[in-house]
């Protein structure tokens, strides 16, 4: 089975579908629902480019008459869904090299395809973040920091919303051009704590890769 569902693709064609769902079990006039359901399948098919007619097929949500359905189709989808390619343990570290006593993550990727792979470390009190970005891996080292708790606790990723402890504010260790001079940038942004969880609801990816870019000094 070829997979080309990118992993946040299907977070948002899940959450859209359960949408219809629930479209179906509360909604008595069908048309309604039809008109959902029309609707579902444009934003389904306006995620890709360049479908071939069996993938149009595998995403044509024609077939779903009610919201019982939909659980085995998104099961059945998650066959053709591919997360980041796998990394050892020596690219991390070569990816942090700087960080001393590095706590590597867990990397037994196939069990749970991932946008992005990230992890807690609790002695050095640090998120990390490594992701593919043009199939180069790049990441970030995170400082967690105890500002930003009066904020609203929205990850930045996911853009979930959440209570307390369950989003952390951290502060990456930003590049720069200027550094031997002595330049220096803070940017802080609040991030599930779970990033199993925040990699299952993450639909876009714009906002990760753009912090990911001003963190790393990419134009
Ligand atoms: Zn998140």
């Amino acid at each position: 089975m070829k997979t080309f569902i990118k992993k946040n693709q299907f977070n948002y064609i899940k959450r859209c579908l359960n949408d219809l769902a629930n479209n179906y079990k509360s909604c008595v006039d069908i048309n309604v629902v039809e008109a959902s359901k029309a609707y579902t399948q444009d934003k389904i098919l306006n995620l890709f480019t360049n479908l071939s007619e069996e993938e149009r097929e595998i995403l044509n949500i024609s077939k779903l008459k009610e919201a019982s359905q939909i659980d085995s189709y998104l099961a059945d989808l998650d066959n053709y869904v591919y997360g980041m390619a796998t990394i050892t343990s020596a690219q991390v570290s070569k990816l942090f090299k700087k960080e001393k006593k590095l706590k590597l993550p867990e990397l037994n990727q196939e069990a749970s395809k991932k946008v992005y792979l990230g992890w807690v470390d609790k002695a050095s009190n640090k998120l990390f973040v490594a992701y593919n970005m043009d199939e180069k891996l790049i990441g970030m080292a995170c400082r967690i920091t105890n500002g930003g708790s009066s904020k609203a606790n929205i990850c930045s990723l996911c853009n979930c919303i959440h209570v307390d402890n369950e989003v952390i504010f951290v502060s990456p260790i930003c590049k720069v051009s200027n550094a031997g001079e002595g330049g220096y940038k803070s940017i802080g942004f609040s991030i599930c704590a779970d990033s199993e969880k925040c990699n299952e609801r993450i639909e876009s990816v714009d906002n990760l890769e753009k912090i990911l870019k001003d963190v790393n000094n990419i134009k």
